[in-house]
């Protein structure tokens, strides 16, 4: 497959080798007494373990295939041919740079070429690529070639608008601002009418 592999490794497959959740609420324990803590007050006792159960979640992604969600896909649609725009998919990611939040919502759009697939489909692909440690422009750009490397649509659009916790809370403490970025491919690259059907459907959302 053509997808990017690069962030594409399991929970325990940093390096090639398995750590523990012990091994992981060691670490916590440590970066914990690093801040000045004390680990063992009651409040923090329990604190490594649901930081483990917290970080499960959060990088879920690296447990699942993208390809394979979308790759039950329909195919009698009576010749529909035109955009399938699903709006304004909210998730919550972490930027690989301080795993700190990163906000936002994505817009997916394609021009099917004879193979659709159920809109839930592609809110999942949002979220296993949302959870994994991120840059908002690999995660736009995975979300399109997964959908284009499937089902060879037409064309396929992806833009996402996003909050990043890292320049909100750190660095130069910027509230308010956001991130936009797009990643078009096929029709959607080639065709400035079709782009900008789309990204009137984007910037028409109210749901922002
Ligand atoms: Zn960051």
């Amino acid at each position: 497959m053509a997808l990017r592999q690069d962030n594409h490794v399991g929970l325990a497959g940093g390096g090639g080798k398995a750590v523990s959740d012990a091994q992981a609420e060691d670490a916590f324990r440590t970066i914990l007494k690093w801040i000045g803590e004390d680990t063992n007050r009651d409040g923090l006792k329990e604190t490594p373990d649901r930081l483990v159960r917290a970080y499960r979640e959060y990088f879920c992604g690296y447990e699942e295939d993208a390809e394979q969600v979308l790759r039950k896909t329909f195919t009698e649609v009576d010749g529909y041919d035109e955009m399938i725009v699903l709006r304004g998919v909210t998730f919550e990611s972490h930027c690989e740079h301080h795993i700190a939040p990163i906000i936002g919502r994505a817009w997916v759009g394609y021009i099917p070429d004879r193979r659709v697939v159920g809109i839930s489909k592609l809110a999942r692909v949002v979220e296993i690529f949302s959870k994994r440690l991120q840059i908002q422009e690999r995660l736009t750009a995975q979300v399109a070639n997964a959908v284009d490397e499937v089902l060879k649509p037409r064309g396929v659009a992806v833009v996402v608008k996003a909050a990043h916790h890292c320049m909100i809370d750190r660095g130069v403490r910027k509230r308010g601002a956001d991130l936009v970025t797009s990643r078009m491919l096929g029709v959607f690259r080639d065709q400035p009418a079709t782009r900008s059907e789309f990204l009137t459907l984007v910037n028409a959302d109210k749901t922002e």
